[in-house]
Formats: C-alpha cells, sequence, structure tokens
C-alpha cells in the first residue's frame, strides 16, 4: 500500500487525466526526491517528494460518495442499455471512482461509489457480513393465516437458508419484516447475484420493485437521483 505509478500519483494530487499526466512527465516537468522522472510507469510511494514544475503535489483524500439510483440506470462507469449512474453525479474526475455493491438497473437505493479499493473490497467482504437492507415489493400476497402479518412459513426459510440454485451454500440467515400485504423489509448480510430476486423466486414469488434502503449504518436519505459525500463516521464505520 501507499505505493502507484507516477502518473496515477500526478492524476490524483492534480486536474490532469492519464494522458495529460504521462505528457507532463515525458517533457520532464516532474521530480521525484529531486530527481527529474521521465517514465510514467516506474512506481512511487505517497511519501516521496514529487513536484511538478517545482511544486509539491499532495494526494488528495479518498472520496466516498452514496447515491440514490434511480430506476433503469446503470451501476456502470459507461453508458450501456441505459445510462450510467455517473451521469447524474457531478464530481471532477468520475473516472477514477468506483461503484461498490452494484445494483440492478431494475433496482433504485442506496449505492456506495468511492476511489479506495481497500475500502470497498471491505464494505463487501463477505468476512463481515455487512447488512443490506431491501424493501421489496412482491407479485403474490406474503401474508399469512391471519391478515396483517407475514406467513410465518416464509419467514422460517429466510432464516434457515435458501438453497439457491447452482450454488454450493445455502444463503445466510436473512431476516423479513412485514410492512403490508406485498411489501416486506429483507435484511442480508450477503450480496450474490441478483440474490433477492433468486431468493424470492425460489419461494415461488417475484420482485416487481426493489430497493435498497441502508447498508451497514449507511441510510440512503437523499432523494431520487441525488447524492451526497459520507460523514466521517459512516467511512470509519467499514475501516
Ligand atoms: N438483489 C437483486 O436481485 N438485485 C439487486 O440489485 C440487489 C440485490
Amino acid at each position: 500500500a501507499g505505493l502507484m505509478r507516477l502518473d496515477k500519483f500526478v492524476c490524483k494530487s492534480t486536474r490532469l487525466d492519464r494522458q495529460q499526466a504521462a505528457l507532463v512527465i515525458a517533457a520532464g516537468d516532474v521530480t521525484v526526491n529531486g530527481n527529474t522522472i521521465v517514465d510514467a510507469n516506474i512506481q512511487v510511494h505517497e511519501s516521496n517528494c514529487i513536484k511538478l514544475e517545482g511544486a509539491r503535489l499532495v494526494l488528495r483524500p479518498f472520496r466516498y460518495l452514496l447515491f440514490n439510483k434511480p430506476i433503469d440506470t446503470l451501476c456502470s462507469n459507461v453508458d450501456g442499455d441505459y445510462p450510467s449512474i455517473f451521469n447524474l453525479i457531478d464530481v471532477p474526475n468520475p473516472h477514477e471512482l468506483h461503484i461498490a455493491g452494484r445494483l440492478d438497473a431494475d433496482t433504485t437505493g442506496l449505492v456506495l461509489i468511492t476511489d479506495d479499493g481497500r475500502w470497498s473490497f471491505n464494505v463487501f467482504n463477505p468476512k463481515y457480513q455487512c447488512q443490506k437492507v431491501y424493501r421489496v415489493t412482491l407479485r403474490d400476497s406474503i401474508e399469512g393465516e391471519r391478515s396483517g402479518e407475514l406467513d410465518r412459513q416464509l419467514m422460517i426459510r429466510f432464516k434457515q437458508g435458501l438453497a439457491l440454485p447452482g450454488e454450493a451454500k445455502p444463503t445466510l440467515p436473512a431476516k423479513l419484516q412485514y410492512v403490508s400485504e406485498h411489501e416486506v423489509l429483507l435484511t442480508i448480510s450477503e450480496g450474490r447475484y441478483h440474490q433477492v430476486k433468486r431468493m424470492f423466486a425460489l419461494v415461488g414469488n417475484r420482485v416487481n420493485a426493489l430497493h435498497r434502503e441502508r447498508v451497514g449504518e449507511i441510510q440512503c436519505d437523499v432523494a431520487c437521483g441525488t447524492w451526497r459525500y459520507l460523514s466521517a463516521e459512516e467511512v470509519q464505520g467499514f475501516g
């Protein structure tokens, strides 16, 4: 850690993109500990004294954002069948950012975005079993014997774990909370491919709408299509 390519260091400490960084390096404008370096590929350490035209460069601190994803957008850095969420995130150098824990195009809600690879690795590292809460709208009623209550069998199956087709291990215990006849809050502590949709498909239901409300202690508390920076506490929660 702390090591990176010289051109990356220049990008992360200026407004230059990778190509522009390579150009100023090749032109001899960059020094590392007093020596002019024209090779953009060399590894430098963040503690090195790196100067551009004589001025010391300082790395920007990492950025951490939460975004409330609208429907029909892609958790990708580039547009595809739908526009990328980055069209709605007006920050400098968005190409430096990546999405920690993607949502499907038709899923809405909380998405975490950062340029700190170690942090995003932790957030969705199965080892830490961070809780994710989804608001799920279902095709079929999930009411049990008595109206206004969740079907107990369903609750037990989700708690015990479901054997998803083609997967060696059952899902970890999941919690279901009744909201209304066709709506539940589901808490899971892993993030397998299309997990929520596949869990409900397995019990013969169908997810009609899916919204992520919370990841760990971080709540989706901004309007749809908008974002904010995380607080220091929110970031440290995943240290
Ligand atoms: N589970 C899904 O099926 N889709 C998502 O986008 C997130 C969780």
